[in-house]
């Protein structure tokens, strides 16, 4: 269903929103500098002075963005504004699109398992829930990311999830399903099932599209989600 040309990928056709789009940059392109990532906006149309840049730290802080700019220590971004296009990096972390049809309502969030653990995607809906106006309205997209083909971890990691997400590695390794705890905490918070995307792209088992930190550590690219109304 996405739109697969060299740059990104584009997400908006899921939304089924006339004037809304969300897309994210692909391998083939750094998107390091923040040129790189104003030159993303304006290719999928939206304008690039209306970014939201926050700087992340893998923690569960929600911001409420009415304006454009950079942001301290925030890993999640929501707003209800046409004059704001939310963007996060995310190199094997979860990059979480939320959109409330009928409504203004956007969000992005960076969900890798440390903010997972500590209820990111729970305290996002919630903060939605403040500005909406239907729940049931809310949609949920789970874009490119690190799956638990590959998302081996050690016990001190494990230890923060639900067997019921785990599958048993060797020794005390283990493999962790953090979209199945991202698809939980989104049910739980009251988004129906039919409304949950998962996009089931693994960014670590396809070098040709994807950067992942797993495969390629420190010297890994980073990918760019950018969403808002056009
Ligand atoms: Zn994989």
């Amino acid at each position: 269903m996405s739109v697969h040309n060299d740059s990104f990928l584009n997400l908006s056709p899921y939304f089924s929103q006339e004037n809304f789009r969300a897309g994210f940059s692909l391998g083939s392109l750094t998107y390091s500098s923040e040129e790189d990532r104003k030159h993303l906006a304006e290719n999928m149309g939206l304008m690039s002075k209306n970014l939201v840049v926050p700087k992340q730290v893998h923690g569960n802080k929600v911001q409420f963005c009415k304006t454009s700019g950079e942001l301290s220590d925030t890993d999640a971004i929501i707003s209800n504004s046409e004059n704001v296009v939310l963007s996060i990096q995310v190199a094997d972390c979860i990059p979480l699109f939320i959109l409330e049809k009928n409504s203004n309502m956007f969000g992005l969030v960076h969900a890798g398992w440390r903010g997972t653990a500590k209820g990111i995607v729970t305290k996002t809906i919630n903060e939605i829930n403040k500005y909406g106006r239907s729940q049931k309205d809310i949609m949920a997209l789970i874009g490119p990311s690190i799956k638990q083909c590959c998302f081996e971890i050690g016990p001190e990691v494990a230890d923060e999830f639900s067997n019921d997400y785990l599958v048993q590695g060797s020794g005390d390794r283990s493999f962790l399903d953090l979209q199945g705890v991202v698809k939980n905490q989104l049910k739980n918070a009251g988004i129906q099932n039919e409304n949950i995307i998962d996009l089931d792209e693994c960014t670590c088992c396809q070098p040709d599209k994807y950067y992942s930190y797993r495969r390629d550590g420190n010297r890994a690219g980073r990918m760019i989600a950018v969403c808002g109304w056009i």
